[in-house]
């Protein structure tokens, strides 16, 4: 049987729900060894639901360094004979993802909806053409948060890395949380997006990200209110922005342009807040509230305060 390595990644004292997913994904696949790097993360990393577990504790990886945490991943591969990595789609797995294939010389598959014996399935065109891929060569796939159930949290064995940690000439000079407590959009459950329909970045601040903060959601934007200076990129949903997959997807004064589209479909329900009955976000939405924002959010939030 061959052997699949799944990259953990912690957070605080547990592992995210989108490694665990994978390592659920990976374990129809063969023998499945997950590696977890970072400082302090031993007791978390246990908890990640594959049968073996290297844990690299070092101070030097307390922060996602790309040539430590690639060449650490390679070295796993090399002594586990794996012929598959898989990672979520995170922020960090987005990064390493390419890298490692490249360092590996395999193939890389982004951003994948399925994954199995069968094959992987990603979109291609922000979503309008679904390409399935059956690789007979190694591969590092990266697999969309939320796209599979997770894994149940249990301690499979653990080992400690014994590899090399190599030395590395980039250092993180600073790390800012932007909108501090905010949820990381790619891995929220929950997004509440605001759009041009918001007249303001008063606006935005006053009616969404108290509303995010209530459902406990992260807070997105249009490219429309990005491109004008209301947000940071960092909260930009679509094809030049982020591709989000929760559970709930809120858009508010967005009108459903295409490009916006391809970074969202995919969430499993999408509410539209919209007075323009005809806006062709309501061709996605799950249910749609024609209507004024400012009049709709605010008995939103009340009804979610009591
Ligand atoms: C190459 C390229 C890449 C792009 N990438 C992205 C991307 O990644 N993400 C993205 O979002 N866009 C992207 N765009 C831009 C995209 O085409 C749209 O211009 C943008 O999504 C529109 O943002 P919006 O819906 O906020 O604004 P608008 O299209 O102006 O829509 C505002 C909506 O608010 C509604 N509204 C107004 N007032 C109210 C009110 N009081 N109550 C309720 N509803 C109200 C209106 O009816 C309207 O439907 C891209 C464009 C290009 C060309």
């Amino acid at each position: 049987m061959s052997s699949v390595v799944v990259v953990g990644e912690v957070d605080g004292n547990e592992v995210k729900d989108v490694s665990q997913q994978v390592a659920a994904v990976a374990a129809g696949m063969g023998d499945v060894v997950g590696i977890v790097m970072g400082k302090n993360i031993a007791e978390a990393a246990m908890k990640l639901s594959t049968s073996k577990i290297i844990i690299a504790e070092d101070d030097t990886l307390e922060n996602y360094d790309p040539v430590r945490f690639s060449s650490i991943v390679t070295q796993v591969v090399e002594q586990t004979n794996a012929t598959r990595v898989l990672m979520g789609a995170t922020t960090m797995g987005k990064d390493l993802g390419p890298r490692l294939a490249a360092e590996l010389n395999w193939g890389y598959l982004g951003d994948c909806l399925e994954a199995g014996d069968e094959g992987f399935v990603r979109p291609n065109y922000a979503g309008k053409v679904l390409a399935k891929s059956n690789p007979t060569n190694p591969v590092v796939v990266s697999i969309r948060n939320n796209a599979y159930p997770a894994g149940e949290s249990w301690s499979g064995t653990v080992e400690n890395f014994s590899g090399n940690i190599p030395d590395s000439n980039l250092t993180t000079a600073s790390i800012e949380k932007i909108g501090a407590g905010t949820v990381e959009l790619t891995e929220a459950n929950i997004v509440v997006s605001g759009g041009r329909g918001l007249e303001s970045p008063e606006n935005y601040e006053e009616h969404i990200r108290p509303l995010a903060n209530a459902l406990g959601a992260a807070a997105g934007a249009s490219r429309a209110i990005v491109d004008a200076g209301w947000v940071p990129h960092s909260h930009q949903v679509g094809q030049t922005g982020k591709t989000v997959t929760p559970d709930l997807y809120l858009a508010i004064g967005i009108s459903g342009a295409i490009q916006h589209l391809g970074g969202m479909s995919g969430s499993k329900f999408i509410v539209a807040i919209n007075k323009d009955a005809e806006a062709p976000i309501f061709k996605v939405a799950d249910y749609g509230i024609i209507g004024d924002l400012f009049e709709i959010v605010p008995v939103l939030k009340s009804k979610l305060d009591n």
